[in-house]
């Protein structure tokens, strides 16, 4: 009989707060036992919107490059461009941010890239049967890597739910074009009622999808990828996201995962980093509080089972309610059971302590 999917688990929540290198390097290594690591290692990164510090920091990278050298292999730290205005929409100004955040060369001990080209364009389509997408847009970076690794921080998300391994290979590993095909699940709408027609949201807006006309806000649906700039920029609240948008986007970002895992070389290594756990992402450029104690850190072989033992830690940590559902009102069901309905892994996991 095949055993339940393990979940290696370092917990910090019962000790001293540990040394992250050595939790990092055991929790590496119980997973290479399974997958070996070889070649170029690419390691998959979110390195924080500007004015954001709760994001992955440089040392936890840094840990992750020395084990992979360890191994014998090259490591190379890697993000793609954002779908939104900003730093992190062009490899240029991303890397200077990333510069200024401490993931250099000269900190990390490996190579740092934007793995989808200067502008976010360079990617190669990858055709899947998913719920929702039949062809996904995956950048070029993936299909050059011998292996890699998904470094995940864990946290909330306001329509995604929650953002972890999941999350982070669907639109942290696509181009501009396959982040747009799953964020067109939930373009806003406009509340008319609510709307002064002030013009922040058309702004904000890189697409030219909405404009001020006879005093109220219009979307051009033709034209908005559904980034949803404009909804976190009004500050009426007069842009809404319809519910249904929402659970689509999960089930999108589930199908669009496994392009990603269909392009790779070999299966992916994940490591969920569960502290500094805020109830947003880390694309918000805002110093955020975190909603729970720091929980640990996680590997697994199996970005299911990966992230539904993150949130379960999450919530057995918050004394058992779903702190994200509580401040974001969302929920990110619908994109484990969809990614466990496509076959990317298993709900049911054993949760093996390690330290
Ligand atoms: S920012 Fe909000 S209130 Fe202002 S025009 Fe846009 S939708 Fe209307
Ligand atoms: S209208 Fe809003 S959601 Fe659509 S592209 Fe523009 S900023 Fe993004």
């Amino acid at each position: 009989m095949v055993g339940k999917v393990k979940v290696y688990f370092y917990d910090f929540r019962d000790k001293e707060m540990p040394r992250v290198e050595r939790a990092i390097e055991k929790l590496l290594r119980r997973v290479v036992e399974e997958e070996p690591l070889r070649g170029i290692v690419g390691i998959k990164v979110h390195m924080g919107e500007e004015g954001n510090i709760t994001h992955l920091r440089p040392e936890f990278v840094r840990s992750v490059v020395d084990v992979v050298k360890r191994l014998g292999c090259e490591p190379i730290v890697f993000d793609t461009t954002s779908l939104y205005s900003g730093p992190r929409s062009n490899a240029v100004s991303y890397l200077n941010l990333a510069a200024k955040k401490g993931f250099t060369y000269a900190s990390l001990g490996a190579p740092v890239v934007i793995g989808d080209g200067i502008r976010g364009m360079s990617g190669f389509t990858v055709k899947i049967q998913g719920f929702e997408l039949s062809e996904v847009e995956v950048a070029d970076i993936v299909r050059d890597l011998d292996s890699m690794i998904v470094l995940s921080h864990f946290k909330g998300h306001v329509t995604a739910g929650f953002g972890g391994a999941l999350k982070n290979l669907a639109m942290g590993c696509t181009t501009k074009r396959g982040k747009a095909s799953q964020h067109r699940a939930h373009m806003p709408i406009v509340l008319i009622e609510k709307c002064v027609g002030c013009g922040s949201c058309s702004r904000v807006c890189s697409y030219g999808a909405i404009r001020v006309e006879e005093k109220v806000a219009k979307v051009n649906y033709d034209n908005c990828v559904g980034c949803l700039e404009c909804y976190f920029t009004c500050p009426n609240r007069a842009l809404d996201v319809p519910r249904q948008g929402i659970e689509k986007l999960q089930v999108r970002l589930a199908d669009a995962a496994l392009a990603v895992i269909k392009a790779l070389k070999s299966r992916p290594l994940y490591l969920n980093v569960v502290i500094n756990v805020t109830a947003r992402c880390d694309c918000l450029g805002c110093v955020m509080k975190p909603i729970v104690n720091d929980v640990g850190l996680l590997s697994s072989l199996d970005p299911v089972a990966m992230d539904q033992a993150s949130l379960d830690l999450v919530v057995e940590t918050a004394g058992g309610r779903d702190p994200f559902l509580e401040v974001n009102g969302v929920s990110g069901e619908r994109i484990l059971e969809a990614a466990e309905k496509l076959g990317l892994g298993s709900r049911t996991y054993e949760l093996v302590k390690i330290g």
